[in-house]
């Protein structure tokens, strides 16, 4: 059994943190490798140390000190590494940091150095071998990651050891560090998960799991026990702050289900990932998986006397959104009328344009803009299995004085979507979590 684990920032935040990660490691045995993030936030107020490393970027491309703000670094990790009891040479690696910045150091590197203090420190604190990711997650020119080699390398460096690798970053071919996007230490634990062909991904966060809504709007709301990719995939695509499931893309190809856990409290078996479950014996179970919504939509409606029948409207009509540049987000449809749900923003610079090519081309009956729509999303892959269940949707909204002002269900029945009057966005997310969750 293998479990290869990623603490994010927050986890690694301070030498209290540093102490509960020690605990959940050594709690079970088949945790034997271990991604880590840069120190996170110790507070609201408080500074990752990512961000401070691109501040000192920043400053020595104005030729401005970055004195204080390279203090605050090392002051962060020397007092992790003094808290904890240990005795990493923290100040040589820093000094030689120091120096290497004076004499001109690239950006990606930098930053990158967040990720491979935290790792120093922590296999340090382990007992666990510190693992270079630049010894074996590689680039190619192009930018993009070459699995292949990356896999052969980790599986040979990491055979029969225990150890601690910091996420973030890689090697050019050139053996030039570059870093991955931000929030990049997923993507360095799921490409180790699935170098490793490991039995279960962790990622530990601050966060007992995906929540089920926005905790902004829905009190306390309750975290999604399990969730497909493609669930995760339409409410992230609504707007919720989960994580992107693009990012994860190495261990949803193998197929290694992903765990979501909470550093703080360790007990809680937080949200597991997978391409599917077996849901048989979980008939009773609610249908909603989670909810989501997006503000800000215009919707464009065009109506047309025999449009419905007539061959290639609804492309012309989407060719000239294309030709501005808008992404059309729903098309729901009745006879002799469609209607466009757009993004207000990326058509506001526009809307008088393609209302304009729209008539040209078209000459309808009517054209007809509604502003201040937003999108709500019921997702559910339980939903298809369930005769009804937008009828009770549309039926609870509906007494609870929601105006609906567009309909739609994807053709996979993964999700029910709605589009309402802004004024009733957060409403409708309550009234849908207080019917079929609660
Ligand atoms: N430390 C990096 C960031 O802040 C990567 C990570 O934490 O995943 O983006």
């Amino acid at each position: 059994m293998l479990k290869v684990v990623k603490f994010g920032g927050s986890s690694m935040a301070d030498a209290k943190q540093f102490a509960k990660v020690r605990s959940i490691v050594q709690a079970d045995p088949a945790r034997r490798v271990v991604v880590v993030s840069a120190a996170g936030k110790r507070s609201p107020d408080d500074h990752k140390l990512t961000d401070l490393l691109y501040l000192c970027y920043a400053h020595l491309q104005y030729g401005v000190s970055c004195d204080s703000v390279f203090q605050m670094i090392a002051d962060r990790y020397v007092s992790i590494r003094d808290e904890c009891g240990l005795s990493t040479d923290i100040e040589s690696e820093l000094a030689a940091l120091r120096a290497q910045m004076e004499r001109g150091i690239s950006q990606d590197e930098l930053v990158s150095r967040g990720e491979y203090f935290s790792a120093l420190l922590m296999a340090d604190y382990l007992g666990f071998d510190f693992l270079d990711a630049k010894l074996w997650l590689k680039f190619k020119f192009d930018g993009s990651i070459d699995q292949e080699a990356s896999y052969e390398e980790l599986r040979r460096l990491a055979e029969g050891r225990s150890v601690v690798i910091p996420g973030f970053y890689g090697v050019m071919p050139d053996g030039r560090i570059r870093t991955l996007t931000r929030g990049g230490s997923d993507i360095t634990g799921a490409l180790a998960a699935a170098a490793l062909d490991a039995d279960v991904y962790e990622n530990w966060t601050d966060v007992s799991g995906i929540l089920m809504a926005d905790p902004r709007i829905v009190e306390n709301p309750l975290p999604i026990e399990r969730i497909t990719y493609n669930e995760l995939r339409e409410l992230s695509f609504v707007g919720a702050q989960v994580l992107h499931e693009g990012t994860v893309f190495p261990v949803r190809e193998k197929n290694i289900p992903l765990n979501i856990r909470n550093t703080n409290d360790p007990d809680h078996p937080g949200t597991l990932i997978m391409e599917e479950f077996d849901d048989s014996e979980d008939a009773e179970h609610r249908f909603i998986t989670g909810i989501a919504g997006k503000k800000n939509f215009s919707i464009v409606t065009i109506a047309k006397n025999g449009m419905s029948s007539t061959v290639g409207t609804f492309r012309q009509i989407f060719e000239i959104f294309e030709s501005h540049g808008v992404s059309i987000e729903y098309a729901p449809s009745g006879i002799d009328c469609l209607s466009l749900v757009v993004s207000s923003d990326k058509v506001a610079p526009c809307l008088y344009s393609i209302l304009g090519e729209i008539q040209k081309a078209l000459k309808p009956d009517s054209i007809h803009v509604t502003e201040n729509i937003s999108i709500v999303a019921a997702v559910g892959r339980k939903m298809v299995f369930q005769p009804g269940v937008s009828g009770k949707i549309f039926a609870t909204l509906g007494e609870n004085g929601i105006n609906i002002r567009m309909i739609s269900q994807g053709p996979d029945e993964l999700n029910i979507i709605v589009g309402v009057d802004t004024k009733d966005f957060a409403s409708t997310i309550q009234v849908l979590y207080n019917s079929f969750v609660k």
